[in-house]
């Protein structure tokens, strides 16, 4: 396999998508997760702007991309390196689960 299945965020900006779990990451940019009750939100801050931007997700919505080894080892990737999985994205909540 040349590539692992991942949680990620998408920056509405720039497009690149980072891997939950890597932050900080190597190009400045970092994401925080803000545990609120039983939901969890990741907050991220991407450095493709002198003003930071600040983009929320609740975790049950992240969705399931697959990412190369390169933006694996990086922790971040564009859309060519991390792509959204087609076959966990066409099926429901119980693959999600299943990723937990
Ligand atoms: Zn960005």
């Amino acid at each position: 396999m040349g590539y692992r299945l991942r949680h990620c965020v998408e920056c509405p900006e720039c497009c690149t998508r980072y891997l939950i779990g890597f932050s900080p990451y190597s190009n400045g940019s970092y994401l925080v997760s803000v545990g609120v009750d039983s939901s969890e939100e990741c907050k991220l801050l991407c450095s493709c702007r002198r003003t930071l931007v600040c983009s929320r997700w609740n975790r049950n919505d992240l969705k399931i991309y697959e990412v190369s080894k390169a933006a694996y080892a990086l922790g971040y990737g564009s859309a060519h390196e991390i792509w959204l999985s087609t076959r966990y994205s066409n099926q429901g909540e119980e693959q999600r689960k299943g990723m937990r």
